[in-house]
């Protein structure tokens, strides 16, 4: 029997579902939120590790300009925000130069992408424009690193209008306290009596029709398939999931198919990013003199580093975890980048950020395998409950991405990241696409009630995915990176303890994937999935 008497079904408990569950709860509704991994959060992973001096954040980190709608919680919940101080350098082979002029060029080659007309990726865009090799090459890390994008397949029109207008867009911040605390507080907001978040429930399927939504889900613990009726639903799946098909690990299947998303299936496409968190004995980059031996007089000092660029590394992209003072760096690959590292294991994460940081700074491998000792990662893209890091437009697909925010026949409401066009691929548009939903079903119900809607009816056939089945189906170069800041030890996922890693330990093949957030449940482990 299904369980009824509730008004909204939310699938996910990430940023995006515990904002619509909040919004709703607020507004009285009675409200059920079925999650699949055994915690809240979704994409959101701060590790608390006694080991480390700060909280490890192994998905979001960063505040990415305004991000109004995550500076609105953290203002209600009292958390302090902080700005990172923003100073970029190049390395090459050891050489180090300030990255101001690097800037200025990418910003006047965004402007010169056409709003209007047919949409190309934005390789091709470089390509008609002949812009020359080194610009090219550094626009390229940049889509690669701040969408996590192929170039190739990255929609130029939805690069150009990532741009920010005014200098606070190119301004990044920190949450004191880790981001965890963003959902903590979204969670713990919902009314007791009307709203109840179900962890270790994954959706297998959601059939529907107007006025009526019913959602499959089997206990992570155990295999009895259990369902739930309500009159509408809040779809957060992030988009590698939309993507799947059923059939697939994490996949869900839809009876029928909306078109908005079979369209958003098409046309939108996952980022995969390889984010690595080094613990080192000391700030070796904090050593004095250690600037005036790298870098070429003429060019003026940098006398400090908040983020490295280097090019020729496998992992392009380099963060220090300044304003704090501690010894972590942390290491990041997206795009085609993050493809390249995706057969290895975290030892082999490890070993290559290791000798691509040694080759960057001009440093002795053997001397940061000494300085190393541990670090943390989690595979976003293995992982069941994301397939993939975050989302970004395919050529052509602006259209299809604002679609999949319309609500399919006031039943269907999808929201997440991917769903959000201002802030595609952050926290911020996850929370603002999570509020929009419960908006807009609000709104639905009173125009419901007013008598101005059509009586129900069928829903138009099944839609076939691409695939014919069913649809099962940010960032960082440069200025959108994404690191953290300390929590009590209580609050988030459980801490996992990494061993010391000693540089021998790198060669002799260690645990891949696990990140953190409770390790894959036993059944689960059996089908070949891990809920984490
Ligand atoms: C490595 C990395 C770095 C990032 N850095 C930044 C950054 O610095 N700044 C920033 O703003 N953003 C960043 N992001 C993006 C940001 O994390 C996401 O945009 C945001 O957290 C997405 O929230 P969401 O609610 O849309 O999706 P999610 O958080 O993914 O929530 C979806 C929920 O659905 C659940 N789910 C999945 N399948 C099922 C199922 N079958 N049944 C039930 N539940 C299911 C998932 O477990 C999850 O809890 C980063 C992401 C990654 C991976």
């Amino acid at each position: 029997m299904p369980r009824t008497g509730i008004d909204t079904i939310v699938v996910g408990a990430g940023a995006a579902g515990l904002a619509a569950a909040r919004a709703l709860s607020d507004a009285g509704r009675r409200v059920e939120v079925l999650e699949a991994r055994p915690r809240i959060g979704g994409r959101i992973l701060t590790v608390h590790d006694p080991e480390w001096p700060l909280p490890i954040e192994l998905g979001p980190e960063f505040l990415h300009g305004e991000a109004k709608a995550t500076r609105d919680v953290a203002r209600a919940a009292g958390l302090a925000v902080v700005e990172l101080p923003d100073e970029h350098v190049w390395a090459e082979g050891g050489r180090l130069r300030p990255m101001g002029e690097v800037w200025m060029r990418f910003a006047r080659l965004m402007e010169r992408i056409p709003s209007k007309g047919p949409d190309i990726s934005f390789d091709r865009f470089l390509a008609r424009r002949r812009v020359p090799a080194p610009t090219r090459e550094m626009a390229c890390l940049f889509v690669e690193g701040y969408f996590a994008a192929h170039p190739d397949r990255v929609s130029a029109q939805s690069v150009a209008s990532s741009r920010g207008e005014d200098d606070e867009a190119q301004r990044q911040y920190r949450l004191a306290d880790g981001y965890f605390r963003i959902v903590e507080w979204l969670r713990a907001g919902l009314s007791p009596e009307r709203c109840r978040v179900r962890l270790g429930a994954v959706v297998e399927s959601v059939a529907w029709r107007r006025g009526q939504v019913e959602a499959s889900y089997r206990s992570a613990a155990g295999t009895q398939t259990r369902l739930v009726r309500a009159r509408t639903a809040v779809v957060t799946l992030p988009l590698g999931v939309l993507k799947a098909a059923p059939a697939e690990p994490g996949g869900v299947r839809f009876e029928p198919v909306p078109a908005v998303l079979r369209a958003a299936v098409e046309k939108l496409e996952v980022s995969h990013a390889c984010k690595l968190a080094l613990r080192f004995r000391e700030a070796f980059w904090e050593e004095p003199g250690f600037f005036r031996r790298r870098v070429a007089p003429a060019l003026g000092e940098p006398n400090r580093i908040d983020f490295l660029h280097d090019r020729k590394g496998d992992f392009p992209t380099w963060w220090t975890a300044n304003p704090w003072r501690v010894p972590i760096l942390t290491a990041w690959a997206g795009g085609p980048h993050a493809d390249a590292l995706s057969e290895l294991g975290e030892a082999g994460l490890v070993d290559r950020a290791l000798a691509s940081l040694a080759r960057a700074l001009g440093l002795a491998r053997s001397r940061l395998e000494d300085l190393l000792e541990s670090w943390r990662a989690h595979d976003w893209r293995r992982d069941p409950c994301s397939r993939g890091a975050y989302s970004y437009v395919g050529v052509g697909g602006l259209p299809a991405q604002r679609a999949l925010g319309r609500p399919c026949e006031g039943t269907l409401f999808f929201a997440g990241e991917a769903t959000e066009p201002d802030e595609m691929g952050t926290v911020s548009g996850a929370i603002a696409s999570g509020q929009r939903a419960a908006r807009q079903i609000l709104s639905w119900a009173d125009r419901a009630h007013a008598g101005r809607l059509a009586p129900p009816r069928a829903v138009r056939a099944d839609v076939p995915s691409p695939r014919g089945d069913r649809p099962g189906a940010r960032r960082p170069p440069a200025r959108r990176l994404r690191a953290p800041a300390p929590e009590p030890r209580a609050r988030g996922p459980a801490p996992e303890r990494r061993p010391g890693l000693p540089g021998l330990l790198l060669r002799r093949g260690h645990r891949g994937g696990a990140g953190a957030g409770g390790g894959p449940l036993p059944e689960l482990r059996r089908a070949g999935r891990s809920y984490g």
